[in-house]
């Protein structure tokens, strides 16, 4: 079995608060939200990182690429969103499954 918490969250081993599923990615809230708005899209195929994707991986990086607009807008911001991908440990990364953050509305953090 998999140690993997966002692959036990994908396969329901553990909950969270599910906002979009389809065969290629999960979307659901962070446990700790930075922001009005704080989901995280990971995608069902374990990758650890940014680092490992490859080429075999394009169409799915397009795929999550192209879906986070609309999320973005299902979620009420219409003014723009805010995307972060944390990578490796000098990235900040704290869980090794890729994910994007998709951030947004009055309080979002850091870069202004
Ligand atoms: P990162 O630093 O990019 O690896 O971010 C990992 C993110 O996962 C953090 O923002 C955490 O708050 C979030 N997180 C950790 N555990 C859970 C969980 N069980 N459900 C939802 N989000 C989580």
């Amino acid at each position: 079995m998999s140690e993997c918490l966002f692959c036990k969250i994908i396969a329901g081993e553990i909950p969270s608060d599910k906002i979009y599923e389809d065969e290629q990615v999960l979307v659901f809230n962070d446990i700790n939200p930075k922001a009005d708005v704080h989901l995280l899209m990971v995608p069902k195929k374990h990758i650890v990182s940014l680092n490992e994707v490859g080429t075999e991986d394009d169409p799915l990086m397009a795929h999550m690429l192209r879906l986070l607009p609309e999320i973005a807008k299902n979620q009420g911001l219409k003014d723009g969103f805010r995307t972060i991908i944390n990578t490796g440990q000098g990235g900040g990364q704290i869980i090794f499954h890729l994910h994007i953050h998709l951030l947004g509305g009055s309080k979002l953090p850091g870069f202004d």
